[in-house]
């Protein structure tokens, strides 16, 4: 049976929207997922519900996450938030965690997951991090701008087979401190994590590129939803 995947959405608080690109939605169909959209509810018996019924969840990309998340103050570069959003994805990021079923999370998703597992980020490389090479990329959604390392062990390497690959970016936050129970998969080359995973889990990866907006013209980067869903679906 095809795996049901539950795709978060960003929210518009202004005009009291929830919107997702339909890259996502056409990613997860391509490598032979069912994808649901997943509006911000807000009881905990609904979030069980998800977990319940859902073979995977993909934390897609959006604005940034609160910083209070992980005990920090805002600073000056830190851009919107949705406080609802944060707690929704956390809550369920966390409870598919301790369910061991599969996590892809892309962008803000990896950002999201490793704050969920007791990590944090950078709220703004630009000002926390000078010296850091362009990652919010002024070039079409597809088009890849930098190289990644992919580390030796762990499923981008399997995915992959190779030790260097090219992705698109657009972020201005990144993963510091990585979770504890989590490894660094991937790197840009001044030394940003790009990627992480859970060491122990089936298939709970965080990627910091856009590999939805890519496979289109660059099919090797279909490869990761091929092995989410393929994980989705044991
Ligand atoms: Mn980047």
């Amino acid at each position: 049976m095809q795996p049901h995947i539950g795709i978060t959405t960003n929210f518009d608080p202004d005009l009291d929207r929830l919107t997702l690109t339909r890259y996502y939605v056409d990613s997860v169909e391509e490598a032979g997922g069912i994808p649901l959209l997943l509006p911000l509810a807000g009881k905990q018996e609904t979030w069980d519900r998800y977990v319940e019924v859902l073979d995977g969840l993909l934390l897609s990309g959006g604005v940034d996450v609160d910083p209070g998340h992980f005990g920090e103050e805002p600073l000056p570069g830190l851009g919107e938030i949705t406080p609802e959003r944060d707690i929704f994805e956390i809550a369920l990021a966390q409870q598919f965690m301790q369910a061991g079923k599969p996590i892809l999370a892309i962008c803000r998703g990896i950002q999201l997951l490793n704050i969920a597992a007791g990590g944090d980020i950078y709220q703004d490389i630009t000002t926390q991090l000078p010296g850091t090479l362009k990652h919010m990329q002024q070039a079409p959604r597809w088009y890849a701008t930098h190289t990644v390392t992919i580390q030796g062990e762990g499923k981008l390497a399997d995915i992959f087979h190779c030790s260097q690959i090219r992705v698109n970016s657009f972020h201005h936050q990144a993963v510091r401190l990585v979770a504890d129970g989590f490894c660094v998969t991937a790197r840009s080359l001044d030394g940003l994590v790009e990627a992480i995973e859970m060491t122990a889990s089936r298939f709970t990866v965080g990627v910091q590129w856009h590999p939805e907006c890519m496979w289109q013209r660059d099919r090797k980067h279909l490869a990761l939803f091929l092995k989410f869903i393929e994980h989705c679906s044991q």
